[in-house]
């Protein structure tokens, strides 16, 4: 405990998986946890977090929280979604809506919080962080029917390293998180849907599962833990990196 004390940490899509674990494990470690979601109730059992409804495709929406939150020192980009299907599911509003969601999201947080974070790293002689989650299907790896959603979180590996590039000196570090499988409510609903198709949810499960060397999924706290570490000065030297989490799945 006490790895961020003193540090002052927003993290988008905190409402459950990945961003809420994360929220957590930050308020755990000493942060002060700025936890939005674009659903607020679904913060409502996040203690100690200053809460906020954010929608994060909402320039003037994010521009506006990001103005009454002030400088910070870390910024986790964690809202996402799965899209399903190969190229011919995805229609031109389809892809819009997943790049929209996947990436212009993190272009916005950090174009609203980034000049905060400098302006904080300057009069602290600190480091300030970035978080970016991508995911195994992306350009580590092409998954099937996840077309979309691979090509947004490519993306987002290619927005980290040019933001990490253009602040390496300026003490902002950017990293991107790549974890495979992971067990959340929207993986839950994935796994209910597949089962529709495949003969039941424990089928659907299995073939989840299978895909996963390690032969099981990954627990969000687990992301959580990496998030931490990438957050904290003992990262200090890593800078623009896509880090796989997965089980074994890129290999
Ligand atoms: P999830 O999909 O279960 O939850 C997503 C959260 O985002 C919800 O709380 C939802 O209310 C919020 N949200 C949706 N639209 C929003 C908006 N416009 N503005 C603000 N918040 C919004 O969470 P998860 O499965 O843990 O995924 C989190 C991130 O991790 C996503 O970027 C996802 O692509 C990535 N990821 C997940 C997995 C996995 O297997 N779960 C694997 C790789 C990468």
């Amino acid at each position: 405990a006490g790895r961020l004390k003193g540090k002052i940490a927003v993290v988008t899509a905190a409402g459950q998986g990945i961003g809420r674990a994360i929220a957590e494990a930050f308020i755990a470690e000493g942060a002060t946890v700025f936890a939005s979601d674009i659903a607020r109730d679904k913060l409502d059992g996040l203690a100690r977090a200053k809460k906020a409804k954010l929608d994060v495709l909402s320039t003037k929406a994010v521009e506006a929280y990001a103005a009454k939150v002030g400088e910070v020192d870390i910024l986790v980009n964690v809202a996402g979604f799965v899209h399903h299907g190969t190229v011919l599911d995805a229609s031109d509003r389809d892809f819009d809506f997943s790049f929209d969601l996947n990436v212009k999201s993190m272009h916005r947080t950090i174009r609203a919080f980034l000049p905060g974070m400098l302006a904080r790293a300057k009069a602290n002689g600190s480091s300030g962080s970035i978080i970016n989650l991508s995911s195994g299907a992306s350009s580590l790896k092409g998954a099937p029917n996840r077309y979309v959603y691979g090509a947004t979180k490519a993306a987002v590996i290619g927005l980290t390293k040019s933001v990490a590039v253009d602040f390496i000196r300026q003490g902002i570090r950017c990293n991107a998180i790549c974890p495979g499988t992971v067990r959340s409510p929207s993986w839950e609903g994935r796994v209910e849907d597949l089962g529709k198709s495949v003969g039941g949810k424990d089928k659907a499960m299995e073939m989840f599962v299978s895909r996963q060397p390690m032969g099981r999924v990954g627990e969000a706290s687990e992301i959580a833990a990496l998030a931490v570490y990438l957050a904290a000065a003992e990262s200090a030297f890593t800078t623009g990196t896509a880090i796989p989490i997965d089980g074994g799945w890129t290999l």
